[in-house]
């Protein structure tokens, strides 16, 4: 049985640097915290907080201390509660998304209509909205583009980890919509360099074993991507691959959500090979 790994999967750098960042605090000392889990990874969020960075939902919870911004963003509110609560805020923003956040902010301060193609309940699409003034219109399908009004000035960003034959399909769409329009590409490269390395593989094996948190997004959709090409399951560790997913499967192919810890990918890939 051969094993192989996707060309791109795992951690990406954004996640790496909030990462890092997160460690780096906990070694200084002191009560830090992250706001919301630093990434969908449940296994990554325990060491973290083993390592002295635990987790809290809102500043409130914050006594005193560091609050760590995780890769996703927050709105520029939360910066300010967090001045007025005397907390020091570290922050990890991915810069890709503070591209974003910062491009919604620049088109609503140019007089732009602002829509953010994204997935509406997304943190990272809450922070993008917030810092457009609470102002942009969220569409994450081809029927709400098609509903969206026209307009004489349209600024369009996107959702960093959107799919970009969606984002190409609704922003096609809104052209239409008015004769000024600015798109801003704002997808992140590290995600469709993971979907198309996940699909190429997924096309050469019996079998797809994508690792990740079943509540990250970004490891769902590759799992829905490789299920379209073989057998596909979704695992969060090497303790629940079963004996009879092997049956008659001569080779499978491995890859990793953006908030997947190499360690993890390491013993999936270990258990596997030490089968074959
Ligand atoms: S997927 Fe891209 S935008 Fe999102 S955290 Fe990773 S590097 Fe940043």
């Amino acid at each position: 049985m051969e094993v192989v790994l996707a060309d791109y999967l795992g951690f990406c750098y954004g996640v790496k640097r909030a990462i890092k960042i997160a460690r780096e605090n906990a070694s200084s000392g002191g009560n830090s915290c992250t706001l919301g889990p630093i990434i969908h990874n449940p296994q990554m969020v325990e060491r973290l907080k083993r390592e002295g960075v635990g987790t809290v939902d809102s500043l409130e919870e914050m006594p005193g201390g560091t609050i760590i911004i995780r890769s996703h963003g927050v709105g520029p509110e939360v910066y300010a509660q967090a001045k007025q609560r005397g907390l020091e805020v570290v922050d990890a923003t991915c810069p890709h998304v503070k591209k974003a956040q910062l491009s919604a902010k620049e088109l609503v301060d140019d007089g732009y209509s602002v829509v953010i193609i994204g997935e509406k309940r997304h943190p990272e699409v809450r922070s993008i909205f917030e810092w457009s003034d609470h102002k942009a219109e969220i569409i994450e399908t081809e029927e709400e583009a098609e509903a969206f009004p026209p307009c004489a000035k349209l600024g369009i960003v996107c959702q960093t980890t959107f799919s970009g034959a969606k984002f190409r399909q609704i922003a096609m769409q809104l052209l239409e919509k008015s004769r000024d329009v600015r798109i801003l590409r704002t997808i992140c490269t590290a995600t469709d360099q993971r979907q198309t390395a996940a699909i190429d593989l997924a096309e050469q094996v019996d079998m797809m074993l994508v690792i990740g948190g079943k509540n990250s997004a970004n490891t769902t959709r590759l799992a829905q991507l490789c299920a379209e090409h073989c057998l596909t399951y979704h695992i969060e560790t090497a303790a629940e691959l079963r004996d009879e997913w092997f049956d008659k499967i001569k080779k499978i192919g491995i890859t990793a959500g953006a908030s997947t810890p190499d360690w993890i990918i390491k013993e999936v890939y270990k258990k596997c090979q030490n089968r074959a």
